[in-house]
């Protein structure tokens, strides 16, 4: 029995993804893998048993509005200057009624949101 409650510690020291639990209004809620008790966003501990809780999956769905934030690294010249899609290698040049313009892949164009690293 003794060991038991030793194995059981050790268990609740491993990160355990939490789960969504509804509960009788049908509210979505975070709940402790182990003991099911209710936890509150973020906790990195469930209060209740211990056991020591993860988020990764949870925190991936769960931005607003469903959107993701994804990261891209790539060169660019030493001259160049966030905006100036003249100089930016991901650009490319589109077609307009009044000629050929520097189109930005992303939707950036005059709202360049790129950081320089
Ligand atoms: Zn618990």
């Amino acid at each position: 029995m003794q060991n038991d409650d030793v194995r059981l510690q050790l268990m609740r020291q491993f990160p355990v993804e939490v789960v969504e639990a509804r509960d009788a209004r049908n509210e979505m809620y975070y709940a402790c893998p182990t003991c099911s008790r209710p936890v509150a966003m973020g906790m990195d501990k469930c209060s209740g048993c211990t056991q020591v809780l993860s988020w990764k999956n949870i925190n991936q769905g769960l931005s607003e509005n469903g959107v993701r934030k994804a990261v891209l690294e790539f060169e660019v010249a030493s001259d160049f200057n966030i905006g100036n899609c003249r100089k930016c290698p991901i650009s490319y040049i589109g077609r307009t009624d009044s000629g050929s313009v520097y189109e930005c892949p992303l939707k950036m164009s005059g709202s360049c949101r790129l950081k320089l690293i």
